[in-house]
This record gives structure tokens, sequence and C-alpha cells, in this order.
């Protein structure tokens, strides 16, 4: 029994084929340079038999990305699977469910319709996770398909938290309100953190967890009772802390200012938030973290100050997340850069020694790779680094689903 799992984004497609009973990865690929003329697709897929194999392939759209994947997994000579009847389901990721789907849902003509909906909240990332389904809907019929949801995770946060105090008909009638995204690590996150304070004493409806994914998108979640209540990402993910290339954070009235100086369109605008500010604004230099760490190690100011404004960012909603929750048992870090740097989690740490935050430095910089907690003895806020693992989340809610332990009707209240 195999669950396979997919992640179809603009330009490419990710996909995990996962062991239903044992979670092992039985093969993973990327298609990369889906729809790009000027690029030569491949596909990049990795097994236990074969290792990392590239196979050149010229991708026009999703559908025929997915004919090709679903051919490489399904060539007897490959040894991935025999039979396609091994495949039991398959479980796409899907950016925005909007207010309509707080659940993952079996795919219906009905649930389509209704995420082709919520493409007017994400224009950018609900219809290639469309295009996907509906390939996998044409090559694999008789298999059922789950939609697991990236803001499902966050449907607890009650109305004070996610309402902006905008006019109040722009939520009856747009839908804006704060969703928050990256649901699914912060959810997987969430359920080993709970087991670790498990350990300690404190049970899930006690707990008070901040969790934050920082990777080329960085979000943070306060989970208070095992359950969401705030989270820093909006009505589209470029709310909160400073990305790769998002700005998070802004006084809107920026915007309407850059627009008069820059005679800027929306789509300048869209463009200059969404791809040229966070690391890469601030740096000059770069959006990934390893570069602006190196490069602020060497003296080069801008990627200080880069580094420096991420920090405080995430250091701010620590303590707005322990506000908001009445206190705080756990801090967790996960994601490329929450996994990976030792100079960003003692730098967020820093200074919050009055929360009863205590970071262990030798373990804050030789611990890696596995769930563990890094703080001191003494602290009383536990820092606990846990690797992220969202397809292995993806295939654990497909089952769920598939073994009709949750309902998968979808609540009937419009955006
Ligand atoms: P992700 O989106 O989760 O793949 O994370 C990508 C981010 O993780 C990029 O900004 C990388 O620079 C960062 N990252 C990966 N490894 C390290 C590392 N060893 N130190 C600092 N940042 C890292």
């Amino acid at each position: 029994m195999k669950i396979l799992v997919l992640n179809s984004g603009s330009s490419s497609l990710k996909y995990q084929l996962i062991d239903a009973e044992t979670e092992e990865v039985v093969a993973k690929g990327l298609a990369e340079c889906v729809g790009v003329a000027q690029r030569q697709g491949r596909i990049i897929q990795e097994t236990k038999r074969d290792g990392k194999v590239v196979f050149d392939a010229e991708m026009d759209c999703h559908d025929e990305a997915m004919t090709r994947v679903f051919a490489l997994l399904t060539d007897p000579s490959k040894g991935v699977v025999q039979r396609v009847e091994e495949i039991v389901a398959i479980g796409h990721r899907v950016v925005h469910g909007g207010e309509k789907f707080v659940q993952p849902t079996l795919i219906t003509d009905e649930v389509l319709a209704g995420v082709e909906k919520m493409s007017q909240l994400a224009p950018l990332h609900n219809p290639p996770n469309l295009d996907g389904i509906r390939a996998c809907l044409r090559l694999m019929p008789g298999i059922p398909q789950v939609a697991v949801f990236d803001t499902a995770f966050h449907a607890t946060i009650p109305d004070y938290a996610y309402m902006y105090a905008l006019p109040y008909d722009y939520y009856t009638a747009f839908g804006v309100r704060r969703y928050g995204f990256h649901g699914t690590s912060h959810q997987y996150v969430t359920g080993i953190a709970l087991e670790m304070l498990a350990k300690d004493g404190i049970e899930r409806e006690a707990s008070r967890i901040v969790t934050t994914h920082l990777g080329n998108g960085c979000s943070m979640a306060a989970v208070k009772g095992g359950r969401v209540v705030d989270t820093s990402m909006g009505l589209t993910p470029v709310e909160g802390l400073v990305m790769g290339t998002r700005s998070g954070d802004l006084d809107p009235a920026i915007l309407v200012y850059l627009a008069r100086r820059l005679e800027a369109s929306v789509s300048d605008i869209d463009r200059i938030i969404n791809k040229e500010s966070g690391l890469q604004g601030l740096s000059g230099l770069s959006s990934d973290m390893r570069d602006v760490e190196e490069a602020a190690a060497k003296g080069h100011a801008r990627s200080e100050l880069a580094l420096a404004v991420f920090c405080y960012r995430i250091r701010k909603y620590v303590g707005a997340y322990a506000a908001a929750m009445g206190g705080l048992d756990a801090i967790v870090f996960t994601a490329g850069i929450g996994e990976n740097s030792p100079v960003v989690r003692e730098r967020v740490c820093r200074g919050l020694g009055f929360l009863g935050v205590e970071l262990d430095a030798k373990k804050n910089e030789t611990e890696r790779g596995h769930a563990v907690n890094l703080a001191t003895p003494a602290s009383r806020v536990r820092v606990l680094l846990i690797p992220t693992n969202e397809e292995r989340m993806i295939a654990r809610e497909t089952m769920r689903v598939i073994a009709g332990l949750s309902a998968p009707a979808p609540r009937v209240t419009e955006p």
C-alpha cells in the first residue's frame, strides 16, 4: 500500500511515493521547468535501488509532466511499483482552502469547483495545484485523491486574531482575513513537540508552543492546547516574517507611497514585495540565508543588517505569541534555516531570558537532523529543533481521509 504525494507548483512538480505502513519513502522526484520554453525540462528521480537518476523531458504543461512521472513510477523495469493498484491514494498539497476547506478533503467535482473558486485568493498557487489534480484524475481515475490544504491547520484561529481592521464588507464580500500558510509543516512539528512536552508532564491541553517555519518562505504559529490561535502569514504568504524575497510586515501605506513615487502598477508592487524584498532586498546580495550569513561574518554591512532584521522580527513575534497564549513552554525551529542555522537560533533566543528561554550554546552548534531540545536543563522554555516533513504529513492526512476517520465534507460557509 503506497500513497503518492504531489506538490504541483507553477513550473515544477514534486512527488514522493510513501509506504502507507512504514512511512518509508519508496521514490521521490522533481519535474522541473514545466511549461518553461527557454529551458530544458528534466525529471530527477531518486529510489533506493537506482539512486538519483536524471531524465530529460520536454513538458509543456502539468498534464504532460504528470504523464511522464506516472510512466516512470509504473515502469516495471524501474522497480518502483509493479502494479498501479499498489498506489491506494494520492494526496495533493493545495495552498489555499479559504474558509470552505478546513479539513483534508476527498476530491470530487464539487470540491474541484470549490478549490477553483479559491484561486481568486491564491492566483499563483491554486491553479498549478489544480492542474496536478486534474492530470492525476485523468491518469489514475480509479484512485481516491485527497486535497490537503496549507491553510487548514490554522482554521482554529479566533476572529479577533484573523480579522483586519478594514471595512467589514471586504471580509464578507471578498474573504479578506488572515488565513495563514505552511499549515502542514506547523501541524507536523506540533505533533512531535507535543510528544516531547508530554514526556515532561505537560499535557496537550495545557501546552503553549510557538512554531517557526524558517525556509525560503517563513512563518510562525502560536499553538495553544494543540490548536493554532495565531499565525504570521495573512490573506497571502507575504505578511509576517522577513523571507528570502518577500518583505513580511509593512506599513500598508508604504505601498501607496511607492506606487506614487515610482508610478508603479499593481503588478510592479506585487513583484517588489514578493520577489525583490526580504533578505534579497535588504542585503542586495542574495535571498539565500547561507550567503547572507557568510557575507555578514565577513563584514558585509547590509548582510549583517538583513540578518539582524530577520532575527529581530522572529524574536518580536515570539514575545507577541507568548502574550497571546499567556505563557510559553516551547519554541520550535524547523525548515531549511530553522533546522540548520545555529546563528539564527542563537540570535532569536538572545534576550528572551526574561521569558525563561536559555539556549545551550554547544547543543545549538552541534545538533542536527533529528528532533532535540537545544535548551539548557535549567531553561523553563524548551527550544526544539524538529525537522519538518510535509510529505509525510500529507500522506498521513490522506490515509486518514480514505480510512474514513475524518469527515471529508467541507464546511459550507462561503467567504
Ligand atoms: P527551505 O525552503 O526549507 O528549503 O529552506 C531554504 C533556506 O534554508 C535557504 O535560505 C537556505 O539558505 C537555508 N539554509 C539551508 N541550509 C542552511 C545552513 N546550513 N545555514 C543557514 N541557512 C541554511
